[in-house]
């Protein structure tokens, strides 16, 4: 089975060929860091983060690049540290390390290069120069805005008519646009504005438009043209749609990456999409807060990446019961077994995580009745798709925030544990071993150094 993938550009299914086999390279539009994200952010993490996976698998560790870039450039920043009355870098460092803790809780690996905005700024005024010499972008009040008219196939990958995209531009024109679908590279700030000094013989000071910033940072660290350029769907356009306009018409070349691939929303109510302006969200953080990271994940992959996600309570629920069961039967398995072939098939076929989940449960059930090859099967396979990263132990002693441990409870359960022992009771002994752990309490048995004698300690394990 070789890797297929849907491609947006093609709106076919193919088969994947990279550039360079030696060396995948793999972009994906990363968050604007001025808040915490929203588990539908998380649902585009968590899927680019399989596919890194599967790459890896398919292509070896050392042959992929991922580019995720971090967006710390942007007007709704600005805003943010004006509400806060902080500088604009407290709140882009701050919310960076919030995302993450966020994508490392909903085990995506990091990303091989995390390119950030304000890094490649000379690499955005270069592409704004390049493109006026050719003759694909005017400077206009201070502004350098894309000419759309001069690109011929201008839409393609967004598949819409020229009227279709002049209405939507209608809206809002600036009278010193050529033409109401051109956007801007590079626009004036005012005074308390982050600002750079502006190419293209602009005298005044300014910043990047958001889409150049993509441009950018996926061509300085993974070439002109590269294999695939991910995000979620409401992506196509404008953003992806003019990050093609301008790498190609700078570059010269027929594509800027050969496979696009996009994600459906996660919907907070059927139809309805997840998002910051709706009010309708629930960031990672709460969701992390409520239950485990894997099982928040597996939830995330429950449905497959192109579909619709109806968002429920009753799915976490669901995804951490599964997990229950396959921590339970490779607690014991070898960490040498095969990935089934059933769940690398599903996920060489476009990701198909709904059927790689549906083979978990054929192999569970094998597993069930005792067979180790298929325990240990089942543990590499959750281990290809991001789960069953830590020990049984710590996954039963997770708890949900805010749940605190009642010490005194904790020393008469020890106390009590240790007189079953004195008279050979382990069952007993045991027994309330596990209470402890399923308190989040876990137990060290030892001898006192100083006097030598039997004692238990404990720790708290999240
Ligand atoms: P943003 O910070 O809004 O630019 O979003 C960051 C990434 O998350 C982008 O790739 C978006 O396409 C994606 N995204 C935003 N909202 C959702 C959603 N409700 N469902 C799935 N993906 C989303
Ligand atoms: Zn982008």
């Amino acid at each position: 089975m070789v890797l297929q993938l849907y491609n947006t550009l093609t709106r076919r299914k193919e088969r994947f060929e990279p550039i360079d086999p030696t060396n995948v390279r793999m972009y994906a539009c990363g968050p604007t860091v001025y808040d915490f994200i929203h588990i539908g952010n998380g649902r585009m993490l968590v899927v680019f983060d399989l596919l890194f996976r599967v790459l890896r698998h398919t292509f070896g560790p050392e042959h992929v690049t991922y580019a995720r870039n971090i967006t710390d450039v942007d007007d709704k920043i600005n805003a943010r540290a004006a509400e806060e009355g902080v500088a604009i870098a407290d709140v882009t460092e701050r919310t960076t390390r919030q995302f993450h803790a966020d994508a490392a809780g909903l085990l995506c690996l990091p990303p091989t290069v995390e390119p950030r905005a304000t890094g490649h700024i000379d690499e955005m005024t270069a592409i704004c120069e390049l493109l006026v010499e050719k003759g694909h972008a005017y400077v206009a009040a201070g502004h350098v805005l894309f000419d759309v008219p001069s690109m011929p196939d201008y839409g393609r990958l967004s598949n819409r008519s020229v009227e279709e995209m002049e209405a939507g531009a209608r809206v809002d024109v600036a009278p010193y646009k050529r033409s109401p679908m051109d956007f801007v590279l590079w626009k004036p700030s005012k005074p308390g504005e982050p600002s750079w000094a502006s190419p293209c013989g602009i005298a005044e000071p300014g910043r990047p438009g958001w889409h150049i910033e993509c441009s950018a940072m996926a061509g300085k660290h993974l070439g002109q043209v590269f294999d695939i350029h991910g995000g979620g769907i409401d992506l196509v356009f404008p953003h992806h749609e003019n990050e093609i306009a301008q790498s190609r018409c700078a570059h010269g070349t027929a594509v800027m990456a050969n496979v696009w691939m996009h994600n459906g929303f996660l919907e907070a109510e059927a139809g309805e999409k997840m998002s910051k302006s709706l009010g309708n969200f629930i960031t990672v953080r709460e969701l992390l807060d409520q239950a485990p990271g894997e099982a928040g994940r597996l939830a995330l992959l429950s449905s497959h990446y192109r579909q619709p996600l109806p968002w429920t309570e009753r799915l976490v629920f669901d995804s951490r019961r599964t997990l229950d069961l396959w921590y339970e039967l490779a607690a014991d398995a070898d960490d040498d077994g095969e990935i089934a072939p059933e769940v690398l098939d599903a996920l060489l076929d476009d990701l198909n995580t709904p059927r790689a989940i549906a083979a978990m449960h054929v192999l569970r059930a094998e597993a069930a009745k005792g067979s180790s090859d298929a325990k240990a099967s089942l543990k590499a396979s959750a281990r290809l798709m991001g789960f069953l990263q830590s020990s049984l132990e710590t996954w039963r002693a997770w708890r949900p925030a805010g749940v605190t441990i009642d010490e005194t409870r904790v020393d008469a359960l020890i106390t009590a544990r240790l007189e079953a022992r004195k008279r050979k009771d382990f069952a007993e002994s045991d027994r309330i071993r596990d209470e402890l752990a399923a308190m989040g309490v876990q137990l060290k048995d030892g001898k006192n150094k100083e006097t030598g004698e039997f004692e238990t300690t404990w720790e708290t394990k999240r």
